[in-house]
């Protein structure tokens, strides 16, 4: 075909096409073009870390903080079993851990904690005794309505406190939590782990407060395509303000593992726009709990 248009008409037409059928997303809103390998110089709020009582002597708390420097870890949300771990690592390093307070300790573990006697002054005595910034991560395998009025009491010393719940369970238990109290600020560790890409779609959808991290699930969202499961990519975009990337260090295979572990954050990272992948990897981090988070924490605690 052959039409014999003036100049700048042709360029008109050009700029037409590319913005129809080339880069229509980058001239609507941004540069659109994936973070790649620069993603390495990201730093990196872990916000899934456990330092658990098998960890003290093969991890003690400086080789924790070393591990996080050479994976550019600039900081991290910290609860333990027992409670203790999390202040050993934050008595250590206060500018790099944010501790919150897991209510697992002697005989009170994931199964039993919201049945085991004192549990509430327990919590409280060790909310006035640190600053905590969460209570969690705790598990809610299965719902019992019984439980009711404990978990009021936690919703209260959060919100007395401004401090997330972080919460391990499918959705059924965040939506009761939101229904005992709608204002309630809830981390969803793992984005529900079990819970298949779709309904954790719906239920972000569903509470427009709700913040998840994505630990454990480098690999729900890579998918198998060489680039990211596409309900997991639009999780990801359309709730880019509200995920945190997260390692859970929940055994010490993890700390073996941590290279690999934080290397899988990144590689999913990189396949999103910069901003995207800056939000996922520190900014949402640094909003929610108001801190300044760069490299420049590296090295330092
Ligand atoms: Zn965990």
């Amino acid at each position: 075909m052959v039409f014999s248009i003036p100049k700048h008409t042709t360029s008109l037409l050009a700029a037409v096409l590319a913005s129809v059928f080339y880069l229509p997303a980058a001239q609507a809103d941004g540069d659109h073009t994936p973070i790649g390998d620069a993603v390495k110089d990201l730093p990196i709020f872990d916000a899934h870390i456990h330092y658990k009582e098998p960890a003290w002597k093969p991890y003690p708390v400086e080789s924790i903080i070393e591990l996080m420097d050479r994976n550019g870890v600039a900081m991290g949300l910290v609860s333990s079993t027992p409670d203790e771990g999390t202040i050993m690592l934050w008595e250590y390093a206060p500018n790099r851990i944010v501790p919150e307070l897991r209510p697992y300790h002697g005989n009170a573990g994931s199964s039993n904690w919201a049945k085991s006697p004192k549990m509430d002054a327990y919590l409280e005595n060790r909310l006035n005794a640190y600053p905590h910034e969460g209570i969690g991560e705790f598990h809610i395998h299965r719902l019992d309505y019984n439980d009711e009025p404990l978990f009021r009491e936690v919703i209260k010393m959060a919100k007395d406190r401004d401090i997330f719940l972080h919460v391990h369970s499918g959705t059924e238990p965040i939506r009761w939590l939101y229904s005992l109290d709608p204002d309630v600020k809830i981390i969803w560790a793992h984005a529900g782990l079990g819970t298949r890409a779709s309904a954790v779609y719906d239920l972000m959808s569903d509470f427009p407060n709700l913040v998840a991290d994505t630990s454990l699930r480098e690999y729900d969202i890579l998918g198998s395509g060489g680039g990211l499961d596409p309900t997991w990519k639009s999780i990801v975009i359309d709730f880019q303000d509200r995920l945190m990337v997260g390692s859970d260090t929940w055994v010490n295979g993890q700390w073996d593992d941590y290279d690999a572990i934080i290397t899988s954050n990144r590689r999913w990272l990189s396949y999103l726009p910069r901003d995207v992948a800056e939000k996922i990897a520190y900014k949402n981090a640094e909003r929610l709990f108001s801190r300044n988070i760069s490299m420049d924490l590296i090295g330092k605690r």
